[in-house]
């Protein structure tokens, strides 16, 4: 234990050494207040005075116009009643140039229980309190901003959500914080693609791509996503910052478009343009999978009649009720095309006997189905597999000819080709 003059002298190496500015005054609190008996070489740091020109002022020479009255009074009335204060405020250097400092004072109590002492144990803040502010004001900044903005740190979790953010997802930011951006995911972007992103971002490079993600109703949304890594000044990834726009109307004039290029003013099926290029694709994936692929090709009967009895109007009505009949029949794989005026293809990845099948279906579909105008309409249907080293061409010629002897056989029944 240590005590008497060694104490002292140690003690006093110590407060000499501090980091922290150390200042103690007299315990007079009338006329001009305490005066300053002792300050370390940190207090003379932080405020630039010389010791000599401290001791004996009052700590007052410290205060200026930034000084907030309200924390000096409160921090005399701690003093009067002799209890133990802290607080912050703005105080001035030497030079005029002001700062942040946070201070507690204690009183020092003598053999007589008056106070002798305060010791002041004081910080300068000013870099904290500058950081704070700045961040505030990002904070403010990016709530204020129209487009979401989501930073996490390297291991994606959610740091940071603005307004934007909120009110796209319908998530509050407090529901998101800690978690990962994946509760965004809508489950359309295959493994690939964030694969690419973490490559890309691990390799700390910025990702930028469309992203098709769901809010917290589960409503889909389409995003143009730019994320970019933060880097420490070390060069390690610490965060993300994701920065996005909505696109959703873009992407929807974007399908309208597709759609005005594929698809069929009148009857909504695929162009035949657009069928040309079906059956090439699905050409392909039989000759790479081995897929069975056959197709329907069908025509409706005596349509000429419908036209010259009803009108061409009515006709229109007709080949849009029929390609609605066939649609509904269909899987969501097999597309159907309108090939020409009246006459329709259908894709059958099948074998030509459940193409077959389905041609009967459509057939009879059409047969029970009654225009409040034009009565019954029936169909010819003409059914072709792919054979063997056939082409496209070789195949639509067969399904031709079955329709021919459809149509030559008294219409309104289904025939298979030749060969299958
Ligand atoms: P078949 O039983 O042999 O098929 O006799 P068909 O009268 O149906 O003869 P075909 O298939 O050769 O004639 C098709 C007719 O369909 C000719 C054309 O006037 C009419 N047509 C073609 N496209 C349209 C269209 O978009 N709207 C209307 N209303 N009629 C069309
Ligand atoms: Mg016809
Ligand atoms: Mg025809």
């Amino acid at each position: 234990m240590l005590e008497g003059a060694e104490a002292s002298r140690l003690i006093k190496a110590v407060t000499e050494q501090a980091y922290n500015a150390v200042l103690i005054t007299d315990g007079a609190l009338s006329s001009g207040g305490p005066s300053i008996v002792y300050c370390n070489p940190a207090f003379c740091r932080m405020t630039g005075y010389e010791r000599s020109e401290l001791l004996g002022r009052s700590p007052r020479l410290l205060q200026g116009p930034d000084t907030d009255p309200a924390v000096i009074d409160s921090l005399r009335q701690a003093l009067r009643q002799g209890r133990f204060w802290e607080g912050s405020t703005v105080n001035y250097r030497q030079d005029g140039e002001p700062y942040f400092v946070n201070w507690s004072i204690s009183p020092i109590v003598d053999d007589c229980g008056q106070v002798s002492h305060f010791v002041s144990i004081q910080q300068d803040i000013t870099s904290r309190v500058r950081a704070e502010t700045e961040r505030d004001m990002l904070i403010q900044a990016l709530n204020q901003a129209h487009d979401p903005v989501l930073v996490t740190d390297r291991d994606a979790r959610i740091v940071f959500a603005n307004a934007a953010f909120e009110e796209l997802t319908g998530y509050r930011t407090e529901e998101v914080i800690g978690q990962t951006p994946a509760l965004l995911s809508s489950g359309e972007q295959g493994p690939d693609f964030y694969r690419t992103m973490w490559q890309t971002l691990n390799s700390k490079r910025p990702f930028q791509a469309r992203f098709i993600n769901r809010r917290k109703d589960g409503s889909r949304y389409y995003v143009e996503q730019s994320i970019a890594p933060v880097l420490n000044k070390g060069g390690s990834l610490t965060h993300f910052i994701s920065t996005s726009w909505q696109v959703d109307e873009l992407v929807e004039r974007e399908k309208a478009l597709v759609d005005m290029a594929t698809r069929d003013k009148l009857t909504g099926l695929l162009t035949r343009r657009a069928g040309d290029d079906a059956l090439l694709r699905a050409h392909q994936e039989h000759l790479g999978k081995d897929t069975p692929l056959s197709v329907i090709i069908c025509d409706i009967d005596h349509f000429k009649q419908v036209n010259d009895r009803h009108g061409h109007l009515s006709g229109d009505r007709v080949i849009r009720e029929v390609a609605g009949l066939i649609e509904r029949q269909l899987r969501a794989g097999d597309p159907a095309i309108r090939w020409g005026g009246e006459e329709f293809l259908i894709m059958v990845q099948a074998s030509s006997g459940v193409a077959l099948g389905l041609a009967e279906r459509l057939r009879s579909a059409v047969e029970h189905f009654h225009d409040p105008k034009v009565g019954q309409v029936t169909l010819s249907l003409g059914v072709a597999e792919i054979l063997p080293g056939e082409s496209i061409e070789q195949l639509l010629g067969r399904a031709d000819g079955a329709l021919y002897r459809a149509k030559r056989s008294g219409r309104n029944c289904t025939i298979s080709a030749a060969g299958n």
